[in-house]
């Protein structure tokens, strides 16, 4: 079968397609663990990939191969990587391609002329076209979405569309360990951006991710991840993923028992939702480089009874529990302040903000997790901050100390029901744990 493809290819003239044909990803020496992960997972329907930065992996990546089709010939599937400061001239030329109407009609339809703005170097473009080099079907995946510009032969015409690309959704699995911030252990495992911010939302009742990481808390997260061609094109929703943040490992598992309920759950059911979330800081790759807990700041202000967070102005702060905006507007020494109430005995306030959000005022409902305000510099404030406020019956606690747990728990069918999602997961924890020992044996 081999030879035959590369056979139809040198038939083609061209010397690089046989190497193209065989891509194999060198990762780093388990190559029999790995087989044994995707053989545990193959019967999920779905393609399992499992990075292990420090180990050699030899995978396989499945490329189309030249297809013969009894109705109209012989014809070839090609792709090809967009490098930098290729035109679609070049790609068609390298894609094997030798059509000049199918050139001409790429330079002047008007669908197809936007093409050469949307090229981005990295971005895969595939092709069908017959033994004498005329084009059937090229498909452009237009960066940064799910679309495809696809140009189509049907007889002699040549038509340009858009369309939706046909996604794979993978679930793919990554183990990273902090160093210095969560977003640099991302990126030293490609894990999207995306990803990262699910898992300081997921665990956000229990770490404060701004504060509380510490340099060597490791975690283990599966997500899934929608590819074309063997590519991501966007990650999608954690499914499960384990943190041990200072000692001590927290696990979650995405549970959806019924449409529209769906959340995040402990092996043992209950859920990590808490009544307040721990920082008042949506956590973004800038404010994640910016933030630390500040020492008190304010002088003459003695009786400072907050936590404050170094963040860039405009960092937008969260309401951190359901409730009601009790006040709204200008204090002084807070400035620009929100007070909400929660649960009759709760409240927080929220200091020095740059501005409110829009359609926040005093009365409005918000739930934890709203975006009420973004961090700024006013009142007395000698750089931008957030003063933060946790009180209980109007006195001051210090807002990392209480942990406030909502007590849902899937109990009856939905338990044993979870237990089926769960297993999984945390087999899939523990061979990841157990790759990381035998890596240092
Ligand atoms: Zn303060």
């Amino acid at each position: 079968m081999c030879k035959e493809k590369s056979r139809i290819l040198a038939q083609l003239g061209d010397p690089v397609g046989n190497r193209r044909f065989h891509r194999w990803i060198l990762g780093g020496a388990a190559a029999l663990s790995l087989l044994s992960v995707v053989t545990t997972f193959a019967n999920t329907a779905r393609t399992t990939d499992v990075y292990l930065p420090a180990q050699s992996i030899l995978v396989q990546v499945s490329q189309p191969a030249p297809t013969t089709s009894s109705n109209d010939g012989l014809h070839f599937s090609r792709e090809e990587r967009i490098r930098p400061g290729d035109t679609i001239s070049s790609i068609v030329r390298r894609l094997g391609i030798d059509d000049s109407k199918a050139e001409a009609f790429l330079r002047t339809d008007t669908v197809a002329r936007t093409l050469q703005s949307k090229l981005k170097a990295g971005q895969m473009v595939s092709a069908r076209f017959d033994e004498r080099g005329e084009l059937h079907t090229l498909q452009f995946p237009i960066p940064g979405s799910d679309r495809a510009v696809n140009i189509e032969r049907n007889g002699s015409e040549l038509k340009a569309r858009e369309s939706d690309l046909s996604l794979e959704t993978r679930t793919l699995t990554r183990v990273g360990t902090i160093r210095s911030s969560l977003f640099a252990a991302a990126d030293e495992i490609d894990l999207p951006d995306s990803v990262a911010i699910q898992l300081a939302e997921i665990f956000g009742g229990e770490i404060d991710f701004h504060t509380d990481l510490r340099r060597g808390d490791r975690f283990v997260v599966v997500y899934e991840s929608l590819a074309y061609s063997g590519r991501e094109v966007k990650p999608g929703r954690v499914l499960a993923a384990e943190f041990d943040n200072a000692g001590t490992t927290y696990q979650a598992i995405w549970y959806d028992g019924q449409p529209g309920s769906g959340g995040y759950y402990t092996p043992e059911g209950r859920s990590l939702k808490k009544a307040f979330l721990r920082s008042p800081l949506e956590f973004s790759r800038v404010s994640s480089g910016f933030s630390m807990r500040l020492h008190p700041i304010h002088g003459d202000w003695r009786a400072h009874k907050g936590v404050d967070y170094a963040a860039p102005i405009g960092t937008s702060v969260r309401a951190t529990a359901d409730g009601h905006v009790e006040f709204l507007g200008q204090q002084r020494g807070y400035g620009n302040f929100i007070i909400l109430r929660h649960h009759d005995r709760y409240s927080t306030a929220y200091g020095h903000l740059n501005s409110f959000a829009s359609g926040i005022r005093q009365g409005s409902r918000v739930a934890q997790g709203d975006v009420i305000g973004y961090v700024g510099r006013t009142g007395w404030a000698t750089g931008p901050h957030l003063h933060y406020e946790f009180r209980i019956a109007n006195v001051h606690q210090d807002p990392l100390s209480v942990a406030l747990p909502i007590n849902h728990a899937l109990s009856g069918y939905g338990l044993d029901d979870f237990r089926l999602t769960a297993q999984p997961m945390l087999t899939r924890f523990e061979m990841m744990n157990g790759i990381k020992t035998a890596k240092l044996d």
